[in-house]
């Protein structure tokens, strides 16, 4: 029997009043899941319960909001097993990865849970018959929208610090990706966050999505996905003059000079792409390659590209729209003429042609202005772009509408720094490809979003700045 999944408003389960939509599995094709559809209705329904929770939860200890948070760190890694399991079935991903990305989930909870006091203001030396503080205060009610590459992770990383900074939440998952937000919300209810405190509406985007943007009660809104739908969201949220972070893709560029580490470099290259088969914002999806080791160097990376195998290190396309989408870009490499080094089609492995499984691809000498080159794939797909010295490395890793992440790997340390220092993106490695810890501000710049997720930053962008004037 297919599972439902079912909104969670106010504490409680709450079944759809309009049915529910049928998702198929990216490991075989086969419906697996039905989820609810969201209406205009569930969104208010939630709104009003996170507006009615919303002065408790922010006048709460700030002590006591932590010890919430952190119990909520501590079920999610006792219960990591039961998380898989429903990742695994609407993501297909592979163990590791899962296991990592649960990790990661309670460690927001726990480290926003030990900061939940930290957006403090100053006192401000105005005059000697004047005592002037400033104090960062919650928004309210949170709007929190999420893709389906990491969905239990995203939800996690705009939850805790919303819920840290006092606010309260009305969440959307990812249609195909649903189950995980919903559990992480009962999880926190049974650890005693308040009813009302963090709901969730599953459906859709351009109804429950839209829907949270433009209720009056949502002041505030975290989105992570694409660019088109972050501009949408931007001209909503512009018509009610609420902040908006913007968390949206990537095409990151990751730089090898010949003077580089390079069996590390390798490894970091693949490791930058292949993971999560490529569905991360900030994969390094440009390798860019100094045109001396160009030849040695990428052979290197494809030799290590080969021995990766879908199915084993990593999982199928989350979506089927997904996988038409890499398909079209191996096709359309193909159309061009370009010979990948390594995969270029689906899996051809037997026992996986069920699911949405793509070989991890790696095309050699391709121009910077390719389609391939510029265009976020958001799949295993690696190309390798040669230059000559550090001024083109920088033109060309900044001739992009992205500026999520990037990379620099070579042993002069003073040229390592000069190259990250002006490419433009929102968190750059030196000698490694980007860390996901919770503790490092992330986001993007130019077409890949403002504000910042992540680390104490995070608060600041899910609280306001207030200033009393007190007369002594
Ligand atoms: P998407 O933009 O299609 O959807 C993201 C979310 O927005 C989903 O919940 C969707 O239902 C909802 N949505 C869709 N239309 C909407 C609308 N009109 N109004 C409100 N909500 C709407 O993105 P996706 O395909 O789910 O995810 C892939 C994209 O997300 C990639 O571009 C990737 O780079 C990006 N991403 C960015 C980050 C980051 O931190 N920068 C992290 C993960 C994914």
């Amino acid at each position: 029997m297919t599972t439902h999944v079912s909104h969670w408003i106010n504490g409680h389960e709450t079944a759809s009043t309009d049915g529910y939509n049928d998702i198929l599995s990216p490991v075989d094709g086969n419906v697996h899941v039905a989820v609810a559809k969201g209406t205009a209705q569930d969104v208010d329904r939630a709104a009003k319960a996170a507006t009615d929770s919303a002065e408790d939860w922010r006048w709460m200890s700030a002590a006591e909001r932590g010890r919430i948070l952190r119990r909520i760190a501590d079920a999610l890694r006792e219960q990591a097993e039961s998380f898989l399991a429903l990742e695994s079935a609407d993501t297909g991903k592979v163990r590791n990865t899962l296991m990592g990305e649960i990790e990661n989930s309670a460690a927001y909870f726990e480290f926003y849970g030990t900061l939940v006091n930290l957006p403090i203001g100053s006192v401000l030396d105005v005059s000697p018959d004047q005592h002037v503080y400033t104090k960062r205060e919650p928004y309210g009610v949170v709007g929190v929208i999420t893709p389906w590459n990491l969905p239990l992770n995203q939800a996690a990383r705009a939850v805790a610090p919303a819920l840290a900074a006092g606010n309260t939440v009305v969440c959307k998952p990812s249609e195909s990706t649903s189950q995980t937000t919903v559990a992480l919300a009962r999880l926190a209810s049974e650890c005693g966050l308040p009813a009302g405190v963090f709901n969730v509406v599953c459906g859709s985007g351009s109804v429950v999505g839209e829907e949270i943007v433009r209720h009056p009660s949502v002041r505030k809104v975290a989105f992570t996905g694409s660019v088109g739908v972050g501009r949408t969201i931007s001209h909503l949220a512009a018509d009610k003059l609420i902040p908006l972070t913007l968390e949206l893709g990537g095409k990151s560029a990751n730089i090898v000079f010949e003077d580089a580490d390079l069996d590390f470099a390798a490894s970091e290259a693949v490791r930058a792409f292949v993971s999560n088969a490529g569905q991360v914002c900030s994969s390094g999806t440009r390798l860019l390659v100094q045109r001396s080791i160009q030849k040695d160097f990428v052979q290197r990376v494809a030799a290590l590209v080969a021995q990766r195998k879908p199915g084993v290190d990593y999982g199928p396309m989350i979506t089927w729209k997904q996988f038409d989408t890499v398909k079209h870009y191996l096709d359309l490499a193909q159309s061009r003429g370009m010979r990948p080094l390594v995969g270029g089609t689906v899996s051809s492995d037997d026992e996986l042609s069920s699911g949405a499984y793509v070989d991890a691809t790696l095309f050699d000498n391709v121009a910077p202005d390719n389609p391939l080159a510029q265009e976020e794939i958001f799949g295993p797909v690696l190309v390798a772009v040669p230059f000559e010295d550090e001024a083109e490395a920088i033109r060309i890793a900044n001739d992009s509408e992205f500026g999520l992440v990037g990379a620099v790997f070579s042993r002069d340390i003073s040229r390592a720094l000069r190259v990250a220092e002006r490419i433009e993106a929102g968190q750059i490695g030196v000698n490694t490809w980007v860390t996901g810890a919770v503790e490092t501000p992330f986001g993007g710049q130019k077409n890949s979003g403002y504000g910042r997720e992540k680390g104490i930053e995070a608060l600041n962008h899910y609280s306001q700045l207030k200033c009393i004037i007190v007369k002594l």
